[in-house]
């Protein structure tokens, strides 16, 4: 390809909004371009770069068993009133209305769409299990897009659905594509660490995010320093906005809690062991917080405990409440305090509320009537830190350190919530009707790629690893006016083309610093100038990492190489 046909429009500017590395570098080397808040634009070459990625993705993915298919971005709003996620998903779905005042989504992800896709087809245990996937824009109204690719309003994502017929098929696939997802990121020659996204379920498999360490992350994980325990932190507890309207605020009653109880003396009472039984609650409530005690094992028996309690001297979320605010099954995904099994990290809640549980942070006082989404909505999840650096690991070995993380993919056991409440069934062998049990599983494809150019980029420009790049050699003729330049040149790429690489030949008429500077951005691995001594069939042959510089001979050429 002649780079005078490329539309790769360079920068020599840092554009002024892109503060981090991966959006100036894709913006100056002309990969990217922003159409509105996060919302981009794939130019040639970040084209180029977005199929290599999805290709990676598209053939360990294949390897894993799964089958690419393609589902539509605009889905109905029945099927998101099915699953009860018009109400719940909020404001980052993307709503909008047909000609005829119909309801539609942009899809921010395939959950619906694909169960009804299967739900239709898909009656009998023989045709189980079954992993489908597609690659293609996803749409989510971000309440802070920034960082360029890596949070955008629409963005690339290959999304992978599995459908089985028991937990133990869920749980065979489940590891498979964690394999699968490892390979990718591997290949990607990124950094990573696969991570418990609900740590609370510790040790739990339940669900698993790919973590490319890196300072600018937006997520914390916890891990251990002599053992694969890892975390994301994000989740642990949960501050809500507490804003009452005047004519509730009336039977909102702020209590003393005489029998004040620790978390210690209720789980012994309750007689289950602290890092199994307990999940704590974080209400932040109008600047004072509540902890809120609910147990584990994904029943909120909670009878126990208020009695042992004493009546009024707690208010225990109501299981349906929890489930309503968290979007979620108790002990299924993180809200519910999902540090909390662990011991250290109560002790460290209680000690941060500087009282004994089960009370208000007002030594000696609770709140009573307070009720979800009348009087307090969550608005975020925080990381509290009640697991510092240096604190043991929870799982007895080593210690925890702390490093920041881009998610880059998430592997997820749904279970049967989408067959169940869209009606996806399967008869089983003795022909009984079963809710089909699901598994989901998502990689940021355009993320990724950002998350690439973090970790490949040097003060010039990106350094693709030689997989990712989007030419393999970059031939730069020095002078465009020299027939012998240009004729060698052009030998040189029809050598390299035969061989096999994909070839970018910089034949433009500009000034050579302009071509070595943009060469620089582009970080294409190998590059060949073709200059002064093209008379005599020498080129020069570098690296773009700077691990190789050679004079070289046109026939020494394609061994070097290769
Ligand atoms: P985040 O925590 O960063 O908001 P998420 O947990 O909401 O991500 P998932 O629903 O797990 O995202 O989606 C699967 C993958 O899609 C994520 O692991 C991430 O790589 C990618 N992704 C999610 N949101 C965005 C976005 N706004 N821009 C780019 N990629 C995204
Ligand atoms: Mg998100
Ligand atoms: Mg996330
Ligand atoms: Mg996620």
């Amino acid at each position: 390809m002649k780079q005078s046909l490329v539309f790769s429009p360079t920068l020599r500017e840092v554009p002024a909004d892109a503060d981090i590395k991966s959006h100036q570098l894709l913006l100056r080397a002309g990969f990217i371009r922003q159409n509105a808040s996060g919302i981009y634009s794939f130019l040639p070459l970040g084209h180029k770069v977005l199929q290599k990625v999805a290709n990676i993705v598209r053939e360990e993915m294949n390897k894993a068993g799964a089958m690419e298919m393609l589902m539509p971005s605009l889905q109905a709003q029945e099927l998101w009133e099915e699953s009860g996620r018009w109400e719940n998903f909020g404001p980052e779905l993307m709503r909008l209305r047909d000609r005829h005042g119909r309801g539609f989504a942009l899809g921010a992800t395939h959950e619906e769409v694909v169960t009804s896709v299967i739900r239709d087809e898909l009656k009998s245990y023989k045709k189980l299990p079954i992993t489908l996937y597609q690659i293609q824009s996803k749409f989510r109204d971000e309440k802070r897009p920034r960082f360029g690719l890596l949070r955008g309003r629409e963005f690339m994502m290959k999304d992978a659905y599995s459908f089985h017929a028991s937990q133990e098929s869920l749980d065979e696939v489940y590891d498979r594509l964690f394999q699968a997802y490892s390979n990718i990121f591997t290949r990607c020659g990124l950094n990573f660490r696969a991570v418990v996204a609900d740590s609370g379920a510790m040790g739990g498999k339940d669900t698993h995010e790919f973590m490319v360490l890196s300072d600018i992350g937006e997520d914390t994980i916890a891990f251990s320093t002599d053992s694969s325990y890892a975390a994301n932190i994000e989740m642990a507890p949960v501050v809500v906005d507490y804003s009452p309207s005047l004519d509730v605020l009336a039977d909102i009653e702020k209590v003393s809690t005489p029998n004040k109880k620790t978390i210690e003396e209720v789980t012994e009472f309750l007689n289950l062991p602290v890092e199994k039984s307990i999940k704590t609650l974080l209400f932040k409530a109008d600047n004072e917080f509540v902890l809120v005690l609910v147990r584990g094992d994904h029943d909120l028996n909670d009878i126990k405990l208020k009695n042992y309690l004493g009546a009024n001297q707690v208010e225990l979320a109501d299981p349906k409440d929890v489930k309503e605010i968290m979007g979620c099954e108790i002990g299924s995904l993180g809200p519910v305090g999902v540090n909390s099994d662990i011991k250290i990290l109560a002790d460290k809640a209680v000690q941060a509320i500087g009282n004994g549980c089960c009370g208000a942070n007002d030594e000696g006082y609770h709140y009573l009537n307070v009720n979800v989404n009348r009087d307090y909505t969550v608005t975020e999840f925080v990381d509290l830190r009640f697991i510092q650096e240096g604190d043991p690991s929870p799982d007895g070995k080593g210690i925890i350190s702390f490093a920041k993380g881009i998610e880059v993919g998430h592997v997820f056991k749904l279970g049967t919530k989408y067959s169940e409440s869209m009606n996806a069934e399967f008869l089983d062998q003795n022909g009984k009707t079963n809710p089909i049990i699901m598994g989901c599983y998502g990689i940021g494809v355009s993320r990724t790629l950002a998350a690439i150019v973090e970790q490949y980029n040097d003060e010039k420009g990106i350094v693709w690893p030689i997989n990712l790049a989007p030419f393999d050699v970059h031939v730069l003729t020095v002078n465009t006016k020299n027939e012998e330049q240009v004729q060698l040149a052009d030998e040189i790429e029809k050598l390299l083309i035969e061989n096999g690489q994909d070839v970018l030949v910089d034949d433009r008429n500009e000034r050579v610093g302009v071509k070595f500077a943009d060469a620089d951005l582009f970080g294409i691995p190998i590059r060949i100038t073709v200059g002064k001594r093209a008379a005599e069939g020498i080129v020069e042959l570098k690296t773009r990492n700077g691990e190789f510089s050679k004079e070289v001979t046109v026939a020494e050429l394609i061994n070097e190489i290769k």
